[in-house]
């Protein structure tokens, strides 16, 4: 029987693993370059911190969180999110007695929804994200978002859409709550299921509901910003400064109002349309949180963040021909050319690697010619020949598959010419 893999799960190998690192690699710099620091968290906690911390009446927790009992009957969850765990390890280790807060942390790795699965939406994927924990200035809403722009610019994006909105402060979002009661309660009855118990819950979540979004009364639904309180208009007010005076484009879109229960004040989007005119939809999200971090235990303390998902940018980068590296290249391909070479072909292997050449080998008998295929296809700069004349001689036949050149090297010399070729190639390049 051959196995499959699990539905809404994929292998990343070959060339598109090396992608992966490629886009991890770039947003750990940037990350780096604002000075966050990386926190690596379990993929398996309390499924009650997720309970809580994603919020009772939000789709990952209702319908999409894999739960299960372990063996000491503990009810554990695969984190389908980041965000919760962040904080609980902000508050266990109590980070939040640092002198020096904000602590700015940046994370990736595996996430788990039990979601349908469909062309970009699976059930395991990557995110890569930041928390920002133990502030409340805006400062630090626009450094969030500032970042995210920042990698998305990096990579060479250029149809990126910044979608910004406020759901305020507590008052706030009381009031536009009890406005949306009011309003949709005549309607009700004509929208899905979910929203009839969204409804119930937290009716902020029918403007994220993917079935009634389009239907006019959800449109015509009531405005945030009709209801934001007058701190968080200003709140709001001098985040657009701060975006303006960056140059950050954005656009406000009053319907943002983001899938999780633990958002208030500042909440943002990154879009993307291909250039060939594919509409990406979100590929990166976030928001400021009042209250998340106190409702975990810890301090009253506020914080931002946002999470890019790893899948859709490596699908944007590819449909915009943006990822830039070829695929891994050698420096050199080791052939034994006789059967007798092929101990010399696996020691000349070892040598070059322990000075820190990039080699291959295979360590069989090969014609020449089929060496030299095999080098090419492995994109290597150099191919080494050993057949009996090299061993006998105490000898190299070394190939430059760049210029075609051909040399004789002696054994205790190779290492220096390698040295001194590489350094030339690295020079040229
Ligand atoms: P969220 O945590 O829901 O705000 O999602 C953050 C980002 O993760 C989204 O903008 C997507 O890029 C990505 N994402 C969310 N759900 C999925 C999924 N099921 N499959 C792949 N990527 C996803």
């Amino acid at each position: 029987m051959e196995y499959q893999n699990l539905k809404g799960t994929h292998d990343v190998i070959l060339k598109e693993a090396q992608d992966y690192q490629f886009i991890v690699d770039l947003m750990s710099d940037v990350c780096r370059l604002f000075s966050y620091k990386l926190f690596k968290v379990p993929v398996i906690e309390n499924a009650n911190l997720f309970q809580r911390g994603v919020g009772e009446s939000s789709d990952i927790v209702r319908k999409e969180m894999y739960t299960f009992l372990d063996k000491g009957e503990r009810l554990i969850s695969l984190r389908p999110e980041f965000t919760a765990s962040i904080i609980r390890s902000f508050v266990n280790n109590k980070l939040y007695a640092n002198s020096n807060l904000p602590i700015k942390a940046y994370y990736h790795g595996p996430v788990f929804r039990y979601e349908r699965p469909q062309l970009g939406r699976y059930r395991q994927f990557d995110q890569f994200g930041v928390e920002i924990l133990g502030t409340d200035s805006l400062y630090f809403d626009a450094e969030a978002i500032i970042l995210g722009y920042t990698i998305l610019k990096q990579f060479g994006l250029e149809n990126v859409k910044l979608k910004i909105n406020s759901l305020g402060d507590e008052e706030s979002r009381t009031s536009y709550r009890n406005a949306l009661k009011e309003y949709f309660s005549q309607y009700i009855d004509n929208m899905c299921d979910d929203c009839k118990q969204r409804f119930k819950l937290n009716p902020l979540r029918i403007l994220d509901c993917k079935v009634d979004t389009d239907k006019e009364i959800v449109r015509a639904a009531p405005k945030m910003s009709d209801y934001l309180s007058k701190d968080s208009k200003i709140r709001f007010k001098h985040l657009k400064e701060i975006l303006d005076e960056n140059y950050i484009p954005y656009e406000v879109d009053d319907t943002l109002v983001r899938g999780l229960d633990y958002y208030s004040q500042t909440v943002f989007e990154f879009h993307y349309v291909s250039k060939k005119g594919f509409d990406y939809g979100a590929i990166g999200a976030g928001g400021h949180y009042s209250n998340l971090i106190n409702e975990l235990g810890g301090p009253n303390l506020q914080g931002v963040g946002f999470s890019f998902g790893i899948e859709r940018i490596y699908s944007i980068l590819k449909d915009d021909e943006l990822i830039p590296n070829p695929e891994y290249s050698i420096d050199i391909y080791v052939a034994a050319i006789d059967e007798s070479a092929n101990l010399s072909a696996f020691n000349v292997s070892n040598l070059l690697r322990m000075h820190g050449f990039v080699c291959d080998s295979d360590y069989q008998f090969h014609k020449p010619s089929s060496a030299i295929k095999i080098a090419l296809k492995k994109q290597a700069h150099y191919v080494i020949f050993i057949g009996e004349d090299e061993i006998n001689n105490n000898q190299l036949t070394i190939k430059n598959l760049t210029n075609q050149t051909q040399d004789i090297v002696k054994y205790d010399d190779l290492i220096l010419y390698f040295s001194e070729q590489l350094e030339d190639d690295h020079e040229e390049n």
